[in-house]
């Protein structure tokens, strides 16, 4: 078995948020313990709506943000334990993938140059080695040499999102986070950068968090999949049983409105109605109530919390009992 490269305990990330004058601050719960394994050439896929904290548990992970509470693991290593050195090898150990390629490079600066600065960064390389590591990680990802001395202008939008993953690669990172990486994209391209992503991970090993809305995109590359709502893990599990047999209403409701090449084995359909609520405000009991077609009077009082059910993780009072 792969050894665990990448582990969450309980990440919980809250922000305190001015309301105006003479008004008490509120706290918006953004992360709320988040619990997962990734081991070495895997790929987790985190989703949810917009809003269900899934850009936030990408930022703790790439350790751009540190959480309120609980511990994440990389590579074996604390990062409650870890000095100023180990953050310093930690950040090197992982790396994001944006979803906006454009807005995440530099305009006035040539691709070789941009490719380079991580290794500048963090590397005792020479000017030569520097280069030669660069162009080689271009050539993986399908730019040619001649790419080297371009500015992103230049490019299509897929050709930037290649830039982009050989920027997060170049390091030979353990855990690579995408946050939607393929949503800015046309649908004709989308096809061809999941491959790129999955060829990268079977040369290098490199484990993913592929952090996405669209169900369908998550089908073609995840091994498990974790849904979220409202800061909340609400279901967990391998992508084949998930897929095959939803067990919570959320992830039911979120494959129902998703497009499949089997739509007849689809046999939950599932509307979910009305919008997320504020997270200023949380609703009381299951965060998803509101809008769940199976909510009982328990579900307005009790946070459901995750159990395992058969294969799986499942954060709902009802489950077993709404049909699967
Ligand atoms: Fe629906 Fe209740 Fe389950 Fe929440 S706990 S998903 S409201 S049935």
């Amino acid at each position: 078995m792969s050894p665990i490269v990448l582990s969450a305990h309980g990440l919980t990330r809250h922000y305190t948020v001015a309301q105006g004058f003479l008004k008490k601050s509120a706290c918006v719960q953004a992360l709320n313990g988040v619990s997962f394994e990734l081991a070495a050439g895997k790929t987790l896929a985190v989703v949810g709506e917009s809003g269900c904290g899934k850009s936030t548990l990408a930022r703790a992970l790439t350790l751009i943000e540190s959480p309120s509470s609980g511990e994440l693991t990389l590579d074996g290593t604390p990062l409650s334990q870890a000095s100023r050195l180990d953050r310093k090898a930690m950040r090197r150990k992982v790396q994001m993938v944006f979803q906006n390629p454009y807005a995440s490079l530099n305009p006035r600066q040539k691709i070789g140059t941009q490719l380079a600065e991580p290794l500048a960064m963090l590397d005792k390389l020479s000017t030569r080695e520097r280069e030669s590591a660069v162009r080689t990680i271009m050539a993986k990802v399908g730019l040619h040499p001649e790419h080297f001395h371009r500015f992103p202008h230049m490019f299509s939008g897929g050709q930037r999102q290649r830039i982009a993953i050989a920027r997060a690669m170049v390091l030979h990172p353990k855990v690579v986070v995408a946050d939607e990486p393929t949503s800015a994209l046309d649908v004709s391209i989308q096809a061809q950068v999941l491959n790129l992503f999955m060829d990268l991970q079977q040369e290098f090993g490199t484990a993913y968090v592929f952090i996405s809305h669209n169900l369908s995109v998550v089908e073609h590359v995840a091994d498990d999949v974790m849904v979220m709502y409202l800061g909340r893990a609400v279901e967990t599990g391998s992508k084949a049983s998930l897929y095959a047999r939803p067990l919570h209403p959320y992830t039911q409701a979120l494959l129902s409105a998703t497009p499949s090449l089997y739509p007849e084995h689809r046999k939950i359909k599932i509307r979910i109605t009305g919008e997320l609520p504020s997270p200023f405000a949380l609703p009381s009991g299951c965060a998803f109530h509101k809008r769940c077609p199976h909510a009982l009077e328990r579900c307005q009082q009790e946070v459901p919390e995750l159990r395992a059910v058969d294969d799986r993780l499942v954060a709902c009072h009802r489950v077993g009992e709404i049909p699967s």
